[in-house]
């Protein structure tokens, strides 16, 4: 399934996305059983309802739920709603976390000049960077490097604590995009490098257009990555070039920090971003760019 989130009415809703279109599932989620004392155990709060609810409750709750949601797409009087005309909002709002992957792709690494990291380069994103797909992001003022980067992005949908590489795909809920914007010139030029402050300024985190659900993508090293801007192709690459793939990933930073329902997980970024063109190619107001991967559609957003 494809779970999109959207406002209208001045309510958030969460529906599945059937072709071009949009049937509301918000009623049924708010029925679902989550285990609320594991959740306030770890400090967090239980979703009343919407996507982070479905995200918070267990892999066969989720199971038995899908058949349920899947009735509702064949109901009759179900509206569809054309999914081009929502304001679409980030499949998770507020992540608890989101860890990222520093030079996680063979070819990135390569134009970076240095060699490949035996162990993955663990960085993080802050959650209040989090913005919607289709957004306008404002340009800081006084940021001169900013740059884009496309990049696979993970939903955790179960508490991965110590978890092997073979449990790891289990703790997924599934897919989503995200634009890993950063202001390279706290990351690369000052010493030591403020890397989450160059990735964490408001906006700097568009994550959508929908979350696609694990059983949809078995193998998320086989999804072909496009980054666009301005309509030109930046970067184009397979997942298949991950370093360290995303059952790697969640193996190696589980047996250090507790990945939780909704913490978001980007994968890294291939070659092409604009730091390594020749010249570089640094954004600015007006530009706009696009993340794509086949199964889960294009996230949009533009600069102001
Ligand atoms: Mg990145």
């Amino acid at each position: 399934m494809k779970f999109a989130r959207y406002e209208a009415d001045g309510r958030y809703h969460t529906g599945i996305v059937q072709g071009t279109s949009v049937i509301d599932v918000t009623d049924l989620l708010e029925k679902i059983a989550v285990n609320e004392s594991a959740l306030k155990a770890r400090g967090i709060e239980p979703a009343t309802g919407g996507l982070m609810r479905w995200v918070q409750a267990s892999t066969s709750v989720r199971e038995q739920m899908s058949a349920q949601l899947r009735e509702r797409l064949v109901s009759p009087q179900t509206a569809a709603l054309p999914m081009a005309e929502l304001r679409l909002l980030s499949p998770i709002a507020r992540p608890g976390k989101i860890v990222g992957v520093g030079r996680n792709y063979a070819d990135h690494a390569k134009e970076t000049g240095v060699d490949p990291f035996e162990k993955p380069r663990i960085i993080f994103k802050m959650p209040s960077s989090v913005t919607a797909p289709g957004a306008a992001v404002p340009k800081p003022a006084a940021v001169k490097k900013f740059d884009f980067e496309g990049e696979l992005a993970v939903v955790i949908g179960d508490f991965a604590r110590n978890v092997t590489e073979d449990q790891a795909l289990n703790y997924v809920a599934g897919y989503t995009l995200l634009n890993d914007l950063s202001a390279r010139e706290f990351q690369f030029d000052i010493t030591p490098p403020q890397t989450t402050f160059a990735k964490s300024m408001d906006g700097f985190c568009p994550l959508g257009p929908v979350l696609v659900t694990g059983d949809e993508i078995p193998d998320p090293q086989k999804l072909r990555l496009k980054t666009v801007v301005n309509g030109q192709i930046m970067q184009d690459a397979c997942t298949a070039d991950m370093l360290f793939p995303v059952a790697t990933l969640i193996s190696y930073v589980s047996q250090y920090m507790t990945l939780e329902p909704g913490d978001v997980l980007t994968t890294g970024t291939p070659a092409g971003i604009g730091a390594f063109q020749k010249p570089p190619v640094w954004l600015s107001a007006g530009d706009r760019i696009e993340v794509s991967i086949d199964p889960i559609g294009t996230l949009v957003t533009s600069i102001v």
